[in-house]
């Protein structure tokens, strides 16, 4: 895989707009990502568009985008969206399931796959695409937290390119040296600066935590995102996963990415270099920029969003977050450290929590607890082959739900 492929554009303009295949086109990535694509019918085709069960949604975009094809992960939702396309004089062609969905991943009309999926749900069309030889866009971090080295060893194989959306892990991209390859260390780089908004519950008192609501938890004051990284950002799991993300992406330990919390969310990460540089990317908050960046990358695209006022912005704060009111960073870190499939332990157990949490089962603070619990029971393996990580995010969820529904008293406290 190389990040360094920089004289494709010529070629490029000569055959046409380059066909594009977003997986989770539903969602807040893949709106974000049409948007942008809409401002280029120059450089970019849309090829195929792929939702969960969102039929209406699916078929609007259809109409507006006109792809190739069009895939449902739910069958029953994909003869529904098939019915539709015709009345409305479509050709789209309807896959469906999780074969359809590596199908979309993998059609030769598409160079550029966007994995805009949420969730571990993302792993295998994501690696169809790395296969494939695609240049990827890695918007979706869990399987790189699950999986990176066999994406990176993939890409490897294929020629694929792994392009971070992430809005950090783009900034990161954006200040390593030229030449740089997914996975491998950049000479010189002494650590990695992380930032992080601090999410909506940043200040509020430690006690009131218990009874906040998932509508509180996905009021972020920066992003506007799918729910589930939002309460990711509440807990500030999203930056526990984020650091095992950059340490996959970019060759790094763990311990050489430091945390920062910085509230205005306009310097998105920074690398520091042993002579005392300090590299930063700067913009307004807004997933259209690490976007258009990775989709005509090494090109600059316009993608809509608002100049950065300095003037305006006045005052950039960072500080360092607090381990108490956050005990999803320590859970992280220490998988992190661990190794192994215990990354995928981590997030297994934190997807089950979220659900449950959206779902008002269990309180926001019993989150760090299921997580906990499941760290300390499941046995994680040194293994770190695709059959061994999946299995083990089999066990993991399985050891969350049993602890969600064994103990209904103790957990949900929060929100009785
Ligand atoms: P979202 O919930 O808004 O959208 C998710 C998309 O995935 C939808 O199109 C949905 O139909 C599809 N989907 C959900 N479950 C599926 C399943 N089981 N099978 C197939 N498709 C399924 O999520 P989002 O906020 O766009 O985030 C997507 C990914 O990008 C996540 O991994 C997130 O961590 C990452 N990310 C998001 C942002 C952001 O600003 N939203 C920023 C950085 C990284
Ligand atoms: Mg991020």
């Amino acid at each position: 895989m190389s990040m360094h492929n920089s004289n494709q554009s010529p070629r490029r303009r000569a055959e046409g707009p380059r066909g594009v295949t977003i997986l989770g086109s539903t969602g807040s990535i893949g709106v974000s990502t049409l948007d942008v694509l809409a401002r280029h019918p120059d450089r970019f085709r849309v090829v195929a568009l792929t939702a969960n069960t969102q039929v209406e949604r699916l078929l609007e975009q259809c109409r507006q985008h006109r792809p190739q094809c069009a895939v449902m992960r739910d069958r029953q939702a994909a003869g529904q969206l098939e019915v539709r396309l015709r009345e409305s004089g479509l050709a789209t062609e309807v896959l469906s399931g999780e074969e359809g969905l590596a199908m979309a991943a993998a059609l030769q009309q598409s160079g550029i796959v966007v994995a805009a999926i949420v969730g571990a749900a993302g792993l295998m069309p994501t690696l169809a695409a790395v296969r494939h030889g695609k240049r990827v866009l890695l918007a979706n971090k869990e399987p790189l937290v699950m999986s990176g080295h066999i994406l990176m060893q993939e890409a490897n194989r294929s020629g694929a390119e792994l392009l971070p959306v992430d809005s950090e892990h783009n900034a990161i991209f954006q200040c390593l040296p030229g030449g740089y390859r997914a996975g491998v260390p950049s000479p010189g780089v002494r650590k990695i600066l992380l930032t992080c908004s601090g999410g909506p519950f940043r200040t509020t008192p430690l006690a009131a935590l218990t009874g906040v609501t998932p509508e509180q938890a996905c009021a972020h004051p920066r992003w506007a995102m799918g729910r589930k990284i939002s309460v990711d950002s509440a807990t500030l799991m999203n930056k526990g996963l984020e650091v095992i993300e950059a340490s996959r992406l970019f060759g790094i330990a763990p311990d050489q990415i430091e945390i920062v919390i910085h509230p205005q969310s306009v310097v998105h990460s920074l690398v520091s270099y042993a002579d005392g540089s300090v590299l930063a990317q700067l913009g307004n908050p807004d997933m259209r920029t690490p976007i258009a960046h990775a989709l005509a990358w090494p090109e600059r695209i316009e993608s809509g969003v608002r100049e950065l006022d300095l003037i305006e912005v006045a005052q950039l704060d960072f500080e360092r977050p607090d381990p108490q009111r956050f005990p999803c960073l320590r859970l992280a870190t220490e998988a992190a450290r661990a190794g192994g499939t215990m990354p995928a332990i981590l997030n297994a157990a934190n997807e089950v929590a979220v659900s449950a949490f959206l779902g008002g089962t269990i309180g926001f603070t019993d989150i760090p607890r299921v997580i906990e619990h499941v760290l300390s029971r499941v046995s994680m393996s040194e293994e770190n082959e695709l059959a061994v990580i999946l299995a083990d995010d089999a066990r993991a969820r399985e050891a969350a739900e049993r602890f969600i529904v064994g103990h209904p008293g103790r957990l949900k406290r929060g929100v009785q």
